[in-house]
């Protein structure tokens, strides 16, 4: 299980990230909101874990702008204590859950549990977008109307999973260089 967490707290980061690794996640660390809000759209995570306090953008914003995208995965947000209104603006933008600051490990990792079991993750099978279909487990693309399959390399499949994940949308160059290298 793929998890991205989002805290700028070092010490709390570090911490965090150890715990989650022990108890079986691939766990990517993002310290503001600019590359969080990049990270959660350029890869399929299982589930994230966001601070709401972050520099560079707010965490809310990150999690809005996500939603925006139909991006569908489970967010659980950190919260300041006794901030009810930090939980109600959270779910209003999207989340799946919270957790006030300070809270025990287990009871993130239970909480993370539940939200996988939900099964509010990506749906299921292969990516298709326009008549193509991305197996992303052999890094191949199919033709939908004709069955004919094209294995791509490392950077044309990345590079197409992207585009496929943002059907629709104008994507600048320096963006997709960035995503792809
Ligand atoms: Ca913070």
């Amino acid at each position: 299980m793929r998890l991205l967490l989002v805290e700028d707290d070092a010490r709390l980061s570090a911490r965090l990230r150890s715990d989650l690794q022990q108890a079986g996640f691939a766990v990517d660390v993002a310290d503001n909101g600019v590359d969080a809000e990049f990270m959660g759209e350029s890869e399929p995570y299982d589930v994230v874990v966001l601070d709401l306090g972050l520099p560079g953008r707010p965490g809310l914003e990150v999690l809005r702008h996500w939603r925006a995208a139909e991006n569908p995965m489970p967010v659980l947000i950190l919260t300041a204590r006794d901030a009810w209104h930090e939980k109600v603006e959270g779910f209003k933008a999207g989340a799946d859950d919270y957790l006030s600051k300070p809270f025990h490990v287990a009871e993130l990792l239970a909480r993370l549990q539940a939200l996988l079991r939900r099964g509010v993750a990506r749906p299921p099978g292969p990516l298709r977008v326009a008549g193509l279909e991305l197996d992303e487990d052999a890094q191949t693309a199919r033709v939908l109307a004709t069955g004919a399959i094209f294995e791509l390399t490392g950077t044309e499949f990345r590079l197409l999973r992207y585009l496929m994940r943002h059907p629709g949308q104008l994507l600048s160059k320096s963006r997709l260089t960035e995503y792809v290298y």
